[in-house]
């Protein structure tokens, strides 16, 4: 058994997949995603290689952050923020 992390945090998480050791993921091509606060989400990815899933806690790209907002509000998670009143 390898250890996927070294215990790091932060910012610049790699992404590993347990099975085959790949770090070839793009959290933009997430299969799910749980935002856990402002700046992080439990993303579920599928390896590239084995197929397996893989999930980790990374720091949302900030490319996706406008499409967060939008799924949220289209879902009416609120995530405590409040809708603009008239677009
Ligand atoms: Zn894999």
């Amino acid at each position: 058994m390898s250890q996927s992390q070294s215990g790091g945090t932060g910012m610049g998480t790699v992404v590993e997949c347990a099975k085959c050791g790949s770090t070839e993921f793009d959290l933009r091509e997430f299969e799910s995603m749980m935002v856990l606060c402002d700046q992080l989400a439990l993303f579920g990815l599928r390896c590239s290689r084995c197929r397996s899933h893989v999930f980790a806690v990374c720091v949302i790209p900030h490319e996706l952050q406008p499409q967060i907002e939008a799924a949220a509000a289209k879902l009416g998670a609120g995530m405590g923020r409040q809708a603009p009143a008239d677009i």
